[in-house]
């Protein structure tokens, strides 16, 4: 049987791909991830926090990510 869930090294990789900017592969099919809107506001993260909810296309596995925006300028 197939992990449901990301491995911790791959939720790494991933989000380091993302602070790069760049859209994360599935590791597990190698296609692009798909990013889905995550209903803001009622969250309380508020400020300089975005989340990012990454679902595989393929084995829809998905992955949330809090990172972190607006230091790039
Ligand atoms: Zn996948």
């Amino acid at each position: 049987m197939d992990d449901p869930a990301y491995t911790a090294a791959e939720q790494r990789a991933m989000r380091a791909t993302i602070r790069d900017g760049a859209m994360p592969s599935c590791p597990r099919c190698d296609v692009a991830m798909t990013e889905r809107p995550i209903g803001g506001g009622s969250f309380g993260l508020g400020y300089a926090r975005k989340r990012e909810w990454l679902i595989c296309p393929k084995c829809r596995r998905s992955a949330l990510f809090d990172v972190r925006r607006g230091t790039r300028n």
